[in-house]
């Protein structure tokens, strides 16, 4: 059942040239460039936890990837191989199929070769790990911020969180089937001196950036992009962009200088400074936001 299974993925998996043993021996082997570093990134989502019955398989399989995309986005690099540890509770070949129509669909997007994995049972889980490559020493990394910097975001911050608090109504793309930011990494791996990818919120995802950098961040809440209909639906909209996460966008920083570089669907958000950790102003006050994401509102919110 399980090499059934295998034989499945098998033959609906595109390899190219840059594999030349993908799934069906005891391990992948695959060519790397010239002149380029491996960069590894994996990721596991559990049911319960990362994900629940309100997404498909097709979704899951896409999320599982996309996930991973999204950290190799964050480090400049390409991807280009990625294997699928999959622990199923049973043999439901309809499950897999479409989990893996929805994961080798995203894979196809960006041409990453699927070359290998591991099928075992148990409580429902996926793991998947990226290989990618970067150009030596050109990894964009979360430590080197410099003071002025300018802070910019992709896309917009807070939509998944909101879709998630309102029990899928709106926005429900921006959680189950996230955009890794794959094209916008490559235009500003160039210029940009750090980069992290939103996964945990943007005040817990910049200040791992400020942490790594020695630094600190000054932000402001009304430049961030967010969408209208988070905007619109309370007046806590600051949290879901503040200390949600699941967003799997971009939140790089770069020098002034080269602000004629930055990609369409870039918004700048505010300058790293000298200090410690993240501080938010609305209407030029600096707002309160506790640790663990919780905020007290004061009167600057809607
Ligand atoms: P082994 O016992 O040597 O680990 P497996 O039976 O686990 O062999 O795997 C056989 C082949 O199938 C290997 O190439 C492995 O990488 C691949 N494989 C197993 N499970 C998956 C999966 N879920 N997705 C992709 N490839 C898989
Ligand atoms: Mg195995």
């Amino acid at each position: 059942m399980e090499f059934d299974l295998i034989d499945a993925i098998k033959s609906k998996a595109q390899i190219d040239e840059s594999v030349d043993l993908g799934i069906g021996d005891d391990a992948a082997v695959v060519n790397i460039s010239k002149g380029s570093q491996l960069v590894v990134s994996t990721d596991t989502l559990v049911e319960g936890v990362h994900f629940d019955n309100s997404a498909t398989p097709k979704q899951i399989g896409h999320k599982a990837l996309a996930v991973n995309l999204s950290d190799l986005a964050a480090m400049g690099a390409t991807p280009k191989w990625v294997t699928l540890n999959l622990t199923l509770p049973q043999i439901d070949t309809g499950w897999v199929e479409e989990f893996i129509a929805g994961f080798l669909s995203l894979a196809e997007k960006y041409q990453i070769n699927l070359i290998g994995g591991d099928t075992t049972s148990g409580p429902l889980s996926i793991t998947v790990t990226v290989f990618g490559e970067v150009k030596k020493g050109q990894a964009l990394t979360r430590t080197g911020a410099r003071r002025g910097d300018l802070i910019a975001v992709t896309g917009e911050i807070g939509s998944a969180a909101f879709s998630l608090k309102n029990k899928y109504s709106g926005l429900v793309d921006a959680l189950h089937t996230p955009e890794p930011q794959l094209e916008i990494s490559q235009q500003i791996k160039s210029f940009a001196h750090s980069c992290i990818d939103v996964s945990d919120g943007l005040l817990a995802d910049l200040g791992h950036i400020c942490k790594a950098s020695a630094l600190g961040a000054k932000i402001s809440l009304e430049q961030i992009p967010v969408n209208s209909a988070v905007k619109d639906s309370t007046p806590q909209w600051s949290s879901h962009v503040l200390s949600g996460g699941d967003d799997y966008q971009l939140c790089f920083t770069f020098d002034a200088k080269d602000l004629d570089k930055l990609p369409a669907n870039c918004s700048i958000i505010g300058q790293m400074g000298c200090g410690e950790g993240v501080k938010v102003f609305a209407n030029n006050q600096e707002i309160k936001v506790a640790s663990k994401g919780f905020i007290h509102f004061n009167q600057t919110d809607k």
